[in-house]
């Protein structure tokens, strides 16, 4: 296979080279935040660590974690590393209640971002005869500016499209030609089935090859029925606002997992609960310090994302190494009946059944009732109660199966439910209202 470069030289550094580089831009960070940055000067006094003391790369493990608790106590300013005029661009993470965290940015630190970005795009194998539709919110979300800085860098021809309107997403694919989009792992769900609605097969009648699906979690069989539904390669895309967005780690054409782009960020895999880092291959908590931000540095972020290293070098010649699909956030566990319960469990039953379709929610309420409440697929739906009946039984208990707790499956029919404009909400948790 031809692998394309957007830095080669970055992307295929030795690891001495690359490590030496981090070694370099970690001390630099450090020195600046304790120098600039009054949270982590106090940070590190009070662990008694000077700046000068960071002299290996596994002295990052001397340093203070930062929490989004950190980062929300600091809002809406006191992580700021430049003078208050510097920044050029806000942006910041939503979190469900209160103040949100506020990210600033540089010139310098969007240009990066940028950068990572068409760096990823390129290694999907995105070129500049792409057409690309981001079908991601613009505004406040990341998402949605970065990766088209990305995609305008590479020469691709960028449809700003935004989310939703599936009528004017279609016209525009048709029209335009589109190759490449951004798009939602659920919206990506609800849009198979809208094309499915107007007889449009994408295969035959869309020149649409390539997603670059994030942003949520979704398991290996929801990006195998996207890539069915659709006829395409769906690349799996991780970011977070606190660390520019999207573009932090993201998959190569060989799709084996996301290269997380250390030159920028220096990763941790952390046992969440004690902190202890854990090995290669052992799944925990994601902990990143940027290495290059300017406007905000932020050291040892607790990302909550669960994933593990990848071992072995990829096929591509990247040297960056690669984290594992996240399994979901630490605090999205549930505890139902005195069980742990990950909502992606539910989400592999139900993506792997081909009679279920492309929306569910998972609804707690009461005394820990689980209610699943899920889309049939359009074609499963035949007017015979009794196999609908028949399925709701067959999923119940592969569900019990899996999760050790009975759930009420509750089958809707196709495109019946809403579809969020961003993040689907799939947990609707009643019991501590
Ligand atoms: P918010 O916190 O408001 O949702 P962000 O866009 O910063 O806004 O969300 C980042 C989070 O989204 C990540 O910490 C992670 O939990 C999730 N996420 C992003 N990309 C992926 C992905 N490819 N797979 C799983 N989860 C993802
Ligand atoms: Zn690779």
């Amino acid at each position: 296979m031809n692998t394309l470069f957007w830095d080669r030289e970055t992307e295929t550094l030795t690891r001495p080279r690359l490590e030496q580089l981090q070694l370099a831009r970690l001390q630099e960070t450090v020195r600046r935040a304790a120098l600039r940055v009054p949270f982590y000067q106090r940070a590190l006094a009070e662990i008694g660590l000077k700046p000068d003391e960071v002299r290996s790369l596994a002295d990052v493990q001397r340093l203070p974690l930062t929490t989004s608790d950190d980062l929300r106590s600091q809002y809406p300013a006191g992580l700021l590393a430049v003078p208050p005029d510097e920044p050029v661009r806000l942006h910041t993470s939503s979190g469900t209640t209160g103040k949100p965290k506020a990210i600033f940015f540089s010139k310098k630190d969007i240009d990066n971002a940028g950068e990572l970005m068409a760096r990823s795009l390129v290694a999907t194998g995105v070129t500049r005869q792409d057409v690309f539709q981001n079908m991601m919110s613009y505004g406040l979300f990341t998402g949605g500016l970065m990766m088209h800085y990305g995609a305008e860098k590479i020469g691709c021809l960028v449809i700003p499209s935004g989310p939703g309107n599936s009528e004017r997403q279609l016209m525009l694919m048709q029209d335009f030609g589109t190759t490449a989009a951004h798009i939602l792992p659920s919206y990506a769900l609800y849009f198979a089935g809208f094309l499915e609605q107007r007889g449009v097969d994408a295969r035959r009648d869309l020149a649409w090859r390539k997603a670059f699906v994030g942003a949520e979690p979704y398991t290996e069989e929801t990006r195998e029925k996207i890539q069915q539904a659709l006829g395409l390669k769906v690349f799996n895309s991780y970011g977070l606002t606190e660390m520019n967005g999207p573009g932090v780690a993201f998959e190569c054409s060989h799709q084996c997992g996301m290269h997380l782009w250390e030159d920028h960020f220096l990763l941790e895999i952390l046992d969440p609960k004690t902190g202890a880092p854990l090995p290669e291959g052992q799944c925990g908590e994601l902990v990143l310090t940027t290495l290059q931000r300017e406007a905000m540095p932020i050291l040892r972020y607790r990302t909550r994302d669960i994933t593990r290293l990848l071992p072995g070098p990829c096929p591509c010649g990247r040297t960056h190494r690669r984290v594992d699909r996240i399994t979901g956030r630490s605090d999205d566990m549930l505890i139902v009946r005195g069980v742990n319960i990950f909502p992606q469990q539910i989400e592999r039953v139900l993506m792997a059944h081909p009679q279920i379709g492309r929306n569910y929610v998972i609804v707690l309420e009461g005394l820990d009732d689980l209610t699943v409440q899920v889309e049939l697929a359009p074609a499963a739906f035949d007017g015979n109660v009794e196999h609908v009946a028949d399925l709701q039984h067959q999923l119940t208990e592969k569900l019990k199966a899996e999760l050790w707790v009975r759930p009420t499956v509750n089958l809707v029919p196709a495109g019946s439910m809403p579809v969020a404009e961003g993040k689907a909400r799939r947990v609707i948790d009643k019991r501590s209202l």
